[in-house]
């Protein structure tokens, strides 16, 4: 069994680790979009595939496939539904729960409608959406003294009252009470990431009474076959082996 697992996150590192010790040929995925990756353990190949058919061609090595990207990395999920549906290679999506929401929060469908939103529910926004979704907030909050976390620096300029932090998860509750605190956090920016790395955060604002914007996932790949846990996945993999 050789297995393709489309990483990125702490669940395709887990299950990497699971499945090495099973004995199972497993090579990881990573896109490349941060300088220095928390690597799992493994073969390990990074950049895109070119598309489709690039992904395609690089299936020919592999006899099926766990998407175990981010919930927000739909290109690439609906790349492998696809690129499988083609080659008849078994998918499995290995998707992490979202957070139980919580009535406090105001939940938006994109990241302009949560700048907007936040725009007017506080002076002091803690922005924690990622690099790559920055540009989107800054129209709307360009005037506010803005907090704004990122694994690594994004190459735009961003407004003169805005504080860049770089920094890597996980985050533990202390810290984030700390951070916010000092910053003076009026409202949080968050994706529906889910899973526990990033959930201090939440916490903290429930703790501190800060307002809270979660941008709703993105739509899945539809027909793929979906677990919410690594322990699913392991066996899924370890059942086909089987077979
Ligand atoms: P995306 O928009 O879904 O993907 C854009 C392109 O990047 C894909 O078409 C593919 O290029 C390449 N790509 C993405 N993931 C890849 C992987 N695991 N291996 C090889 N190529 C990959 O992805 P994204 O939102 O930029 O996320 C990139 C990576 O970061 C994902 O692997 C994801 O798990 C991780 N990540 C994302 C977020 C987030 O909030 N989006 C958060 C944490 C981690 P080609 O078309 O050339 O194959």
């Amino acid at each position: 069994m050789r297995l393709l697992i489309l990483g990125g996150t702490g669940e395709a590192r887990d299950l990497a680790a699971q499945l090495l010790d099973e004995g199972v040929e497993v090579t990881s995925s990573l896109a490349g979009r941060v300088a220095r990756p928390r690597l799992p353990v493994g073969a390990v190949r990074i950049g895109g595939f070119g598309g489709v058919e690039g992904l395609k061609s690089a299936l020919e090595e592999f006899d099926a496939v766990v998407d175990a990207t981010h919930p927000f990395a739909r290109g690439i999920s609906a790349n492998a539904a696809a690129a499988c549906a083609q080659t008849g290679h078994p998918l499995l999506r290995l998707q992490r729960p979202g957070w139980p929401a919580d009535p406090s929060w105001v939940y938006v469908d994109n990241h302009d409608q949560a700048a907007t939103l936040a725009a007017g529910l506080g002076k002091r926004p803690f922005i924690t959406v990622g690099r790559q979704e920055l540009a989107r907030f800054v129209p709307a909050l360009a005037g506010h003294e803005a907090l704004a976390r990122v694994v690594d620096r994004p190459e735009l300029d961003l407004p003169e009252p805005w504080t860049l932090l770089t920094s890597r998860g996980p985050y533990d509750l202390d810290g984030e009470l700390t951070l916010m605190r000092e910053h003076g956090t009026d409202v949080l920016i968050t994706k529906d990431s889910g899973g526990s790395y990033t959930w201090p955060k939440m916490a903290a604002a429930a703790e501190l009474g800060v307002k809270v914007v979660v941008v709703r996932r993105p739509d899945g790949p539809g027909e793929v076959a979906t677990v919410d846990d690594v322990a699913e996945a392991a066996s899924w993999v370890l059942g086909r082996r089987a077979l």
